[in-house]
């Protein structure tokens, strides 16, 4: 498709309205990224709404309602691969970041812990500075637009996000845990390990010592003026420190096989909504459940857009693997999950439920809690991890270069090519 009277390629997301949450809009959103993958690494660092140099990918890559994989696949296919290695390493920042995370779970419950203790201290001017910052009246015009933008659609360019962060802990100086709740609250890609990790970055507690400054040159020459607050920000603050955190990596725990003479049963969670682009797909099973839980939400105090976001994404993905398993799916009760997901396990005389996995966040605690009600029945919950993520995830021991130099060496990134609907993942 080309523009009427030109012979520029549209660009990206043109016939790809507004996020609309299924796997047939996130391939339809890569399918119009595809074309422009090559100018990417040179137009990606422009601010300006409707952001559209950049792919608009991540609330699908996050639920997994499409994969890593085809991501990378479909740029590959079409583009000599030197030309688009940019883009590939943006999606791989989002592995480096789950692998990171899922070595160290203990760092998810630490960011817990700390936002608990952080919104409990909040008093005075400081209470103050995050009530205005978060309704977008903190006087600093960039920060006040970003605030405004993130809550009105759920997203922010890559660099807004890291001058929002850096502008909330250095110069409004407000704890950076109430900023990653605030962003996790609001953002149709919120996610665990790449939020809560590029705050810690920020704020120079990932790379000790070394954190991200905004400048105020730079926000005027990326959004082409639009912004310009010179002498509005502390461009000269150290980074943040915080009580000793083991971040010593530990092994994954190993994947379970599935038992496949066993009556089973596939639960879909929103961490990984295309059953059909995996392992599973050659299982049989005598139903398929998911469902919104309401407990997920209300522990993370989501938007209701991002919220309506996962709903409609579970719907999308139960009724795909209704047709393609041909089997009946269950929609479980949003206001008592854990019960509607037991309740469904017996109904069905199951004696395995299988999952694909869920990674370190709350839907990783909910199914610790599901298997062991499941446990109590003689069920088994299985979480089944994706041959990408057992391959790469070990390698995020260190920085994101080494992980990168491992990822590449890995034979998952070699030999993609498009994906069939029936290729394990
Ligand atoms: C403070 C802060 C918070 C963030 N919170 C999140 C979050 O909750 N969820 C999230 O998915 N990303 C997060 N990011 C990373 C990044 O900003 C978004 O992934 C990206 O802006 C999404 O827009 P896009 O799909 O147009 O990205 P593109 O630029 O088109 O990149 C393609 C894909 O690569 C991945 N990607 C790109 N950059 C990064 C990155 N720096 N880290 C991890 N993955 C990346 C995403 O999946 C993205 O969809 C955060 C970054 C910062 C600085």
């Amino acid at each position: 498709m080309r523009r009427p009277g030109t012979q520029e390629p549209d660009l990206p997301g043109d016939g790809v309205q507004a996020e609309t949450p299924s796997r047939a809009d996130g391939l339809a959103r890569l399918a119009s990224f595809v074309p422009h993958a090559a100018a990417y690494a040179r137009e990606r660092s422009r601010v300006v709404p409707p952001h559209d140099r950049v792919s608009r990918l991540s609330p699908y890559l996050r639920r997994r309602l499409i994969l890593e994989r085809e991501a990378i696949a479909a740029v590959w296919d079409v583009h000599p691969r030197d030309t688009v290695d940019k883009f590939v390493s943006e999606v791989l920042w989002r592995t480096y970041w789950k692998g990171w995370l899922e070595l160290r779970p203990r760092v998810w419950d630490a960011y817990l812990e700390q936002r608990r203790r952080d919104r409990d201290g909040l008093a005075g001017t400081a209470s103050t500075r995050y009530a205005d910052a978060i309704a977008g009246r903190s006087g600093i015009a960039c920060l006040d637009a970003w605030a405004h933008e993130l809550i009105e659609t759920g997203y922010l360019h890559n660099h807004a996000r890291m001058w929002f962060a850096s502008i909330w802990i250095f110069t409004l100086r407000l704890p950076w845990t109430l900023g990653a709740a605030f962003f996790l609250r609001h953002l149709l890609d919120g996610d665990p390990a790449s939020n809560t990790l590029s705050w810690r970055w920020v704020a120079g507690l990932h790379t000790r010592g070394k954190h991200y400054l905004a400048r105020a040159e730079n926000i005027v020459r990326y959004t082409d003026g639009r912004f310009d607050p010179k002498g509005e920000l502390d461009e000269q603050a150290l980074p943040l420190n915080e009580p000793p955190l083991d971040l010593t990596p530990s092994p994954l725990p190993a994947s379970i096989e599935v038992d496949t003479d066993l009556p089973s049963g596939l639960l879909l969670t929103p961490e990984d909504l295309s059953p059909e682009v995996s392992r599973l797909w050659k299982l049989r099973f005598r139903g398929v459940a998911g469902g919104w839980d309401e407990a997920v939400g209300d522990s993370l105090n989501l938007a209701t857009a991002v919220v309506d976001f996962s709903r409609v994404a579970i719907a999308d993905a139960l009724s795909r693997a209704e047709m393609h398993l041909a089997v009946p799916s269950y929609v479980l009760d949003e206001g008592d999950w854990l019960a509607a997901a037991e309740e469904w396990a017996l109904s069905l005389a199951l004696r395995q439920v299988v999952t694909l996995e869920t990674p370190v966040g709350r839907w990783r605690e909910r199914l610790e809690q599901l298997d062991a009600q499941l446990a109590r029945h003689g069920i088994a919950l299985v979480r089944v991890r994706r041959i990408w993520d057992s391959s790469l995830w070990p390698g995020a021991t260190r920085g994101f270069f080494p992980f990168n130099e491992h990822a590449r060496r890995q034979g998952r990134l070699d030999g993609l090519t498009r994906i069939a609907p029936s290729q394990p993942g």
